[in-house]
């Protein structure tokens, strides 16, 4: 019989994505809902054979649920876990892959089963590599991809997943930081991508965001994983949602997840060196051309 898949999930992102990989290891995958009731009716609707829904007490985050979590996936027998992109996510999926001793791999963007081993597929060097790991043990992946639709058909059943030990984690307060960056107002906005190459050029970028009196923002890897400007300025589906006059992207590719964030503007101009990237599609002006000579450019021009 084949080892149950869990779906570990504190939010609705790559959802679908999650159950179509975890579907790879070949038998029934159910999605452990750490939320709501609304996170794990949607979950229901994601393509599972079943939800098993946990909600944590008002006061403490969905981390506290990890003890449970783990020792229910040990108890399951659970050879395959699969998290969602978020964070809190990614940590029960560290705290039941020590319960089931999976190796845990990230960036998974196929599973098979190969006998009795299974095969997992990772983007690899930032996506210039496709990489294949095979293990006759257990595996916890973290999901990688584009979003799929939601398949037809009939909700899954949601039961509740029995509780058990928790771990010593509250809420002590909650500050909102959005409103507080100043991007979420303004009337202009710079923003900036992988385009852009070194930290230091955000001196340059100042050049800019000073001419026009705009503030600064950027695409998810700018502040996810480069750090280079606060998490509270990306925009984007997982960002910041925001309806400047102008949307100025710098060194931006455009793709969907981003462009999102700024459905509302009223003016977006775009500077890319690849007349191909995907926001001159949706870009009401673009610059094709090298950044670092088209934003100098520019300021010269603002000054003037
Ligand atoms: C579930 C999910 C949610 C996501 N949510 C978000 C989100 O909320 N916000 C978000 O931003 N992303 C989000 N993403 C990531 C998104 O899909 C893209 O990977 C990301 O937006 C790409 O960032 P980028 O355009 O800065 O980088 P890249 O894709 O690397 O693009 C860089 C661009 O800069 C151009 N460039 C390079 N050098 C120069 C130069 N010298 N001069 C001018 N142009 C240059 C290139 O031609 C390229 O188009 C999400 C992804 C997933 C899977």
């Amino acid at each position: 019989m084949t080892a149950p898949t869990w779906v570990l999930a504190t939010d609705t992102a790559l959802l679908t994505t999650c159950v179509e990989l975890a579907r790879g290891a070949g038998g029934p995958v159910t999605v452990v809902a750490a939320g709501p009731r609304e996170l794990a009716d949607a979950a229901a609707a994601a393509g599972p054979d079943r939800v098993l829904w946990a909600e944590p007490e008002a006061d403490r985050p969905a981390e506290s649920l990890a003890p449970t979590i783990a020792a229910a996936a040990a108890d399951a027998g659970v050879r395959v876990l699969v998290s969602t992109v978020a964070p809190a996510a990614r940590a029960l999926l560290g705290a039941a892959a020590t319960a089931v001793s999976a190796s845990v791999v990230a960036g998974a963007v196929a599973l098979s089963v190969d006998g009795d081993a299974l095969v997992v597929e990772r983007s690899a060097l930032d996506g210039a590599v496709l990489e294949t790991l095979a293990t006759a043990g257990a595996l916890a992946l973290v999901a990688r991809g584009d979003e799929v639709a939601a398949p037809d058909g009939a909700p899954a059943p949601v039961e509740p997943l029995a509780a058990g030990p928790v771990a010593d984690l509250r809420v002590v307060s909650r500050t909102p930081v959005g409103g507080a960056s100043g991007v979420r107002d303004a009337e202009r906005v710079v923003s900036i991508g992988r385009g852009v190459r070194a930290k230091a050029d955000l001196e340059l970028i100042g050049t800019l965001t000073s001419a026009l009196d705009a503030e600064i923002a950027c695409s998810m890897p700018i502040a996810d994983d480069l750090g280079w400007v606060p998490k509270e300025r990306y925009i984007g589906r997982s960002g910041q949602h925001i309806a400047p006059r102008l949307y100025l992207a710098v060194g931006i590719a455009g793709m969907p997840q981003h462009m999102e964030g700024v459905r509302d503007a009223k003016v977006v101009a775009a500077i890319n060196n690849d007349p191909a990237a995907p926001i001159f599609r949706t870009a009401d002006y673009g610059v094709v051309g090298d950044l670092y000579e088209v934003v100098p450019a520019l300021v010269e021009a603002l000054r003037e």
